[in-house]
């Protein structure tokens, strides 16, 4: 049997009406919304695409939205007593920084200067290290999106052989925390796996399946066991088409549940996004989940 399509746009759709709802209830509560600032560095159309497309969604869902456009060239000092008036700025609720950024800007040292109760990406190594512990909501946001999209099949994840491809810090790493707080046996490929020859054999037992590399259909249907749950991360460019890292004709015959490329774990990614926002603003202003 052919698998359930896990729809990216529909999840979206009804996570974002719960967090609207919620957002009206804080602005009862407190007279205002969260407030969200996007530091972008230069412009590239890929990114201004995808941060039009944040702020369209934090809009539908009433939170504000800015974004603030720094030059190409600004210098790592002033890129970071940029982000320190955002955290000493009250009316600031969280903080994300664009990528990609200029290559004379080290990322890493950015990131641990946001304020760790407005670092809405979870990047900061604070924020990291609290998700080890499970002492933090800000989840970064590809890694909470699949745990959506798993958590809306149903399924009990305690004691299910979960195989994460890819092991990079933004997806596999944080996402292999996640399936181990709930109890999951978690195996992380990447390439040294594939480069043993490996691969074949962790796919095979995988319940669930998150591809998250960046070639394009990587992982043939036939390599997938049946009736695996199969969350594709991965965005190529394929000719004029876009896909993921899994071939989605052959694979979507033996899963269970699939995510197609596009419209599956990126509409959610947002949303997540603007769920770490709203937590972010409950947190200061000390208003418990
Ligand atoms: P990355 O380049 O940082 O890491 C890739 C990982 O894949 C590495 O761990 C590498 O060892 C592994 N890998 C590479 N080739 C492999 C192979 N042949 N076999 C097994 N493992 C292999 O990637 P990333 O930033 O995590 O992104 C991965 C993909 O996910 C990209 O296509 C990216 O565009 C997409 N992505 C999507 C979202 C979203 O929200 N939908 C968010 C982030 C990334």
């Amino acid at each position: 049997m052919p698998a359930k399509i896990l729809d990216g746009r529909v999840l979206a759709k009804e996570l974002k009406e719960q967090l609207r709802q919620e957002v009206v209830g804080l602005k009862e509560k407190t007279g205002a919304v969260p407030r969200m600032i996007n530091v972008m560095i230069g412009e590239t159309h890929g990114a201004c695409a995808y941060a039009n497309s944040q702020k369209r969604i934090a809009e539908q869902i009433g939170i504000c939205y800015e974004l603030a456009n720094l030059a190409q060239d600004i210098s790592q000092e002033d890129l970071i007593a940029y982000v320190r008036k955002l955290n000493d700025d009250e009316s600031v609720n969280g903080i994300m920084i664009h990528k990609p950024i200029p290559g004379h800007i080290d990322y890493r040292k950015v990131a641990n200067c946001l304020d760790v109760a407005k670092d809405v990406e979870g990047i900061n190594a604070t924020n990291v290290g609290k998700m080890l512990l499970g002492e933090t909501e800000m989840i970064p946001c590809t890694p909470a999106a699949v745990m959506e999209h798993i958590k809306s099949t149903g399924m009990d994840v305690r004691g299910k052989e979960v195989v994460i491809v890819g092991a990079s810090e933004i997806v596999g790493k944080p996402l292999s925390l996640l399936f181990l707080r709930q109890m999951a046996t978690v195996s992380v490929c990447h390439i040294a796996t594939s480069e043993a020859g490996r691969l074949d054999e962790h796919l095979a037992r995988a319940d669930i399946l998150v591809v998250a590399v960046g070639k394009a259909e990587l992982i043939k249907g036939d390599k997938i066991k049946d009736g695996a749950i199969v969350v594709d991360v991965g965005i190529n460019q394929l000719g004029d088409k876009m896909v993921g890292d899994v071939c989605f004709k052959s694979a979507s015959q033996k899963a269970s549940y699939i995510t197609p490329v596009p419209g599956g774990v990126g509409p959610v990614t947002v949303v997540m996004l603007m769920r770490n926002g709203i937590e972010a603003y409950k947190m200061q202003k000390g208003i418990k989940s």
